[in-house]
């Protein structure tokens, strides 16, 4: 699945849509539709960043199993190809092909329960896109990128502002 261009595409339904509506149409046809969590995440992770990974092309895997090579309880992490090979930050982001973020099964079981913990979801997948954009880890405190969670001091505005509808409030 390509989330971002299928997003893109419905932008492009809805915008066409609103124009076939004629005058009379009433305030009903308005009415916007929920975005789902990991949808509104992603958005949110390539406004902070004001880029798109990998030329658009992400998939996005949810409840996975976390790999054996991976700390048990690993939340989510990313796979690509590029220049220097696979998975290889040193390589320029702009090589970055076939790319995967994928959100582990332990801490987001459910799709309910990615709404319950929207912040860990919205801070996680913006993390996530930072690798995709070539960013390393950085353990200054409050650093998005940081690997370590510790408080909330990381989480981009947008995560707190931009909540999906019945998200409880953290
Ligand atoms: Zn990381």
């Amino acid at each position: 699945m390509n989330l971002l261009r299928h997003l893109r595409l419905l932008t492009a339904a809805f915008i066409i849509i609103l124009i076939a509506i004629p005058a009379t149409a009433t305030a009903k046809t308005h009415v916007k539709r929920a975005k789902s969590p990991v949808a509104l995440a992603t958005s949110i992770a390539s406004r902070y960043w004001g880029a798109v990974p990998c030329q658009g092309h992400i998939t996005i895997l949810v409840q996975q199993p976390v790999p054996a090579q991976l700390e048990l309880d690993s939340d989510a992490w990313v796979t690509f190809n590029s220049s220097l090979g696979a998975n290889n930050l040193a390589a320029p982001a702009s090589t970055y092909t076939n790319c995967t973020i994928a959100l582990g099964s332990t801490r987001w079981p459910t799709a309910a329960s990615m709404k319950q913990d929207w912040d860990m979801l919205c801070m996680t997948m913006t993390h996530e896109f930072g690798h995709l954009l070539g960013h390393p880890h950085n353990t200054t405190p409050g650093n998005v990128m940081n690997p370590m969670f510790t408080n909330y001091s990381s989480e981009p505005r947008l995560c707190q502002t931009d909540r999906p509808i019945g998200t409880p409030p953290r």
